[in-house]
């Protein structure tokens, strides 16, 4: 056994808790730039009391809310700039998985030279880097405790991420009440990616001891308390467990990494132009159907926790890929990459797009691209 463990050096986790966003930002700077998306933190009156909450601490705040989902890398420059113009020291993420990649990309590479999209082709990352807090209001991507952000990046045509330890958050807080206004099919979505997430880091080439209890107890708490926070988004014991569930998949994730569905993903994402989660979720049930001849046995360890039906690994792991696909059907996910606008045409390209992806090289079973192109044929 050999491995790093990769965490936030602070996670606020509870009911309640982002009072503490004051505090917890003040001991890192004193001039924030808050990160966040155009429309619900405003109209929910959430920013007006995070701006409270931070001014009573005595930390300045300026904001950048030109975050769109599925951002865009000039976002992360736009923001950059702000940062400098009006010299804050510590960067605040308050939304959904775009808001905190933006915010991290902000902070990571706030001493870096030349332009953001350089360090999505590759660029090593020079220059001091500040910190940044993160604040979920989606359960969710993760990205709280990853060191990964992804973008579009409209020069290449391409979505496409980048990582490193400078992006990790300096704190962290998870306040699941800041959840309750997803509606319905942000909260299908994000839970999916959430799955998705737990059940790729579980089977990953890279995966842990550490890695794995975070997974499989990541993907129990989603599988029960998904459909009861999409029926009902008040439902705030489900959201807690939701909330929780995205957390330690992220941390997972960031330690183990995932598998084919985030290596599609991406360019599936790109070229239909959808949300991230909703694309993982059809793409999931087709990727667990390829990688049963080797992921039986991690897929038999989940279906014994949820008391799944079979008498041997092989017919509890099929159980799992069932109960995945019953689970989109609940949820209003499409079965077919076709609902999805994917065209057979489109095939080739996104399968050679992700066949260099690390999330494909992560995937438990070997995928050549003819793998991929036929993962994605019948996904169609
Ligand atoms: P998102 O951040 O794109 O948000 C989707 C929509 O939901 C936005 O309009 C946003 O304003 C709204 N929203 C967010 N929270 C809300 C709330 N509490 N109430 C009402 N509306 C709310 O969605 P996401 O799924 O959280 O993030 C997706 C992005 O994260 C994609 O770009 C994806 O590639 C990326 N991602 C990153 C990582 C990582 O490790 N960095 C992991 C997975 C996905």
């Amino acid at each position: 056994m050999d491995f790093t463990f990769l965490t936030p050096p602070l996670v606020r986790f509870g009911r309640g808790c982002i009072t503490e966003l004051g505090k917890e930002t003040k001991r890192l700077g004193n001039r924030a730039l808050l990160v966040t998306g155009r429309s619900f933190l405003k109209q929910s009156g959430i920013l007006d009391r995070l701006l409270g909450i931070l001014e009573e601490a005595g930390v300045s705040t300026v904001i950048y809310d030109g975050v769109s989902p599925e951002p865009l890398v000039d976002m992360a420059e736009e923001a950059r700039e702000l940062l400098y113009r009006e010299g804050c020291n510590v960067v605040i993420g308050a939304g959904g998985g775009s808001a905190l990649d933006t915010a991290k990309s902000v902070a990571a590479l706030a001493g870096a030279p030349g332009r953001v999209a350089e360090y999505l082709n590759g660029k090593r990352i020079d220059g001091a880097a500040l910190p940044w807090v993160a604040v979920p209001t989606t359960a969710g991507t993760g990205s709280e405790a990853t060191p990964t952000a992804v973008f579009t990046d409209p020069a290449r045509d391409v979505k496409t991420s980048m990582r490193g330890r400078q992006f990790m958050a300096a704190a962290v807080l998870v306040d699941p009440e800041l959840t309750l206004t997803a509606p319905p099919h942000i909260t299908a979505h994000s839970g999916m990616d959430a799955l998705t997430q737990a059940i790729e880091s579980l089977t990953s080439r890279f995966a842990t001891p550490l890695t794995k209890s975070l997974s499989l107890q990541a993907a129990e708490l989603i599988i029960s308390c998904l459909p009861r926070a999409v029926e009902n988004g008040q439902d705030i014991e489900a959201r807690e467990n939701l909330a929780l569930g995205s957390l330690m998949a992220g941390i997972a994730l960031a330690n183990a990494r995932l598998g084919v569905v985030h290596g599609l993903a991406h360019p599936v994402g790109h070229r239909c132009q959808r949300a991230h989660g909703l694309v993982c979720a059809v793409l999931l049930p087709p990727v667990m159907e390829f990688n049963l001849p080797v992921a039986a046995g991690d897929y038999a360890l989940l279906a014994r926790r949820l008391d799944l039906p079979g008498d041997n690994d092989t017919e509890k792991a099929r159980a799992l890929v069932t109960l995945v696909r019953n689970l989109n059907q609940r949820l209003g996910i499409p079965s077919r990459l076709k609902a999805l606008g994917l065209k057979a045409d489109d095939i080739p390209v996104m399968a050679e797009q992700a066949l260099p992806s690390g999330s494909t090289k992560a995937n438990p079973r070997p995928v050549s691209r003819e793998d991929l192109e036929g993962i994605l044929d019948n996904a169609l």
